[in-house]
């Protein structure tokens, strides 16, 4: 398939499970209708185990010195910048 913008070879690339086409060139995404469901659904997934973790009720609040703290900042990134994201 080209990129119906600047007509280059979409890349297929498989990311989380999920096969998606990609422009090297303008960094368009194409999902198939199934693939863009699977993406739905995923983000769902993860917004509401996200949420249960949060509100984890009576886990102690207490931080110590913080040498515990996480230092990588790229951990926080969400599922969907995950698969966005190309190097
Ligand atoms: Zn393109």
């Amino acid at each position: 398939m080209l990129c119906p913008i600047d007509g280059r070879e979409l890349q297929l690339t498989h990311r989380e499970g999920i096969e998606l086409d990609y422009c090297p060139e303008c960094r368009g995404i194409w999902f198939d209708r199934g693939e863009l469901d699977k993406i739905v659904e995923r983000s769902k997934e993860q917004l509401r185990s996200r949420e249960s973790s949060d509100r984890g009720g009576d886990r102690p609040t207490a931080r110590h010195d913080g040498s515990n703290a996480p230092s990588k900042k790229k951990k926080a990134s969400s599922f969907l910048s995950d698969l966005l994201e190309f190097g």
